[in-house]
């Protein structure tokens, strides 16, 4: 969820996005900002300065917030684990972190550099504010930012996970108890009690006339209590996986296709009739790419005729696959980070199998059935 994004730059070697869903929230506050905080406040300003001051106000805003999600990121680097990416998207922001801590501590001091950041910004605006020497336009943008930026760091230290105040009473709980799983799974529920809290005094809202903050709320813990039950299923799955290797889960037979074969032939001869959306593209019995619903869309429908698999597949050195000896659960890995929905098996240029989500699924409820 909310991994697409517009690269807008770089900072310290981490790649910062921008998710469709922050111009939104961008425009929202700006706007309320500009057209009623400013000026119901100041009313003595004249209509360019609240815009101007609003805009600012709202780009050092989303300033705060990725202050906050940088600072996780830079402890998640110092304790060597390895960061993609950071999107800012409606809710706020997410660190891509492509490993989970190995010791309680990191995600302690990881989970806990966000908050104590949007405090220090909160001090700092404060400070700001307190100068007396200070135009009324900085006073106004200082004293709202430090409000928000207080806030921001209460509202992530709740603690429901995957919440920051969530991971910290995690990394608590799991340093007691040695078991990251059923830390995960104390910390997950309390965040979707955290959830229907948030629902339930929004529902509240919504019947007392205050509809807009309502929703809002509602939508927030329709949110959080999504984010806890994945995060926790996501785990639990990780765990069950872990220690087998892909040659147990993988599929031998999977349909092939032809490079030189058409657009118009691979969705009416294998994609309609099969209902798949991936496939392994083999040229003279070597791995030469993977072909997927996505790619054929890319392609306008006059140009199916003409258009062959080669033009619109993903090339094998693009592919990201595994090896029949590889952990099982890196393929539930690569499945969430490429976002796709099979992965092939490779050895010497040759594929030998593929890895659906399905195969993983079967591979684990076959094995509870049996009691393994
Ligand atoms: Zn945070």
């Amino acid at each position: 969820m909310f991994k697409s994004g517009i690269p807008i730059g770089k900072a310290f070697g981490i790649s910062l996005r921008l998710h469709f869903s922050w111009f939104i929230v961008f425009a929202l506050v700006t706007f309320s900002l500009a057209g009623s905080y400013f000026p119901v406040t100041y009313p003595g300003w004249s209509r360019a300065t609240s815009i101007v001051v609003g805009l600012v106000t709202s780009l050092l805003f989303f300033g705060s917030v990725l202050a906050h999600e940088l600072a996780h990121s830079l402890v998640a680097q110092a304790a060597g684990l390895p960061i993609q990416s950071i999107t800012l998207f409606i809710f706020g922001g997410v660190s891509e972190i492509s490993e989970e801590p190995k010791q309680p501590g990191v995600e302690f001091r990881m989970a806990l550099a966000g908050p104590l950041t949007s405090f220090a910004l909160g001090g700092l605006f404060f400070g700001i504010r307190a100068l007396e020497w200070m135009p009324q336009e900085v006073v106004a943008a200082a004293f709202w930012l430090g409000w928000i930026n207080l806030s921001l760091g209460i509202f992530n230290l709740i603690p429901g996970f995957p919440l920051d105040g969530g991971r910290v009473l995690r990394s608590i709980l799991w340093s007691r108890s040695n078991s990251l799983r059923s830390a995960t799974r104390t910390a997950s529920n309390v965040g979707r009690a955290v959830g229907y809290i948030f629902i339930f005094v929004g529902v509240i809202f919504v019947f007392t006339g205050n509809w807009f903050s309502g929703l809002w709320l509602a939508f927030i813990g329709w949110f959080l209590e999504n984010a806890a039950v994945g995060s926790y299923r996501q785990l639990a799955l990780q765990d069950m996986l872990r220690g087998h290797t892909v040659k147990e889960a993988m599929v031998r037979e999977f349909p092939a296709v032809p490079p030189d074969m058409t657009v118009e032939e691979l969705v009416g001869s294998r994609i309609l009739t099969t209902g798949r959306r991936y496939f392994p593209v083999v040229s003279d019995d070597h791995f030469v790419g993977m072909v997927s619903l996505r790619g054929v869309r890319s392609v306008p429908r006059e140009l199916w005729r003409t258009r062959t698999v080669r033009e619109i597949m993903t090339p094998a050195d693009a592919v990201k696959g595994v090896r029949e000896r590889d952990d099982l659960s890196n393929v539930l890995k690569l499945l969430a980070e490429e976002d796709v929905s099979l992965v092939p098996v490779t050895a010497d240029g040759h594929i030998v199998g593929v890895v659906a989500r399905e195969n993983l699924l079967s591979f684990i409820s076959v094995r509870a059935e049996l009691g393994m």
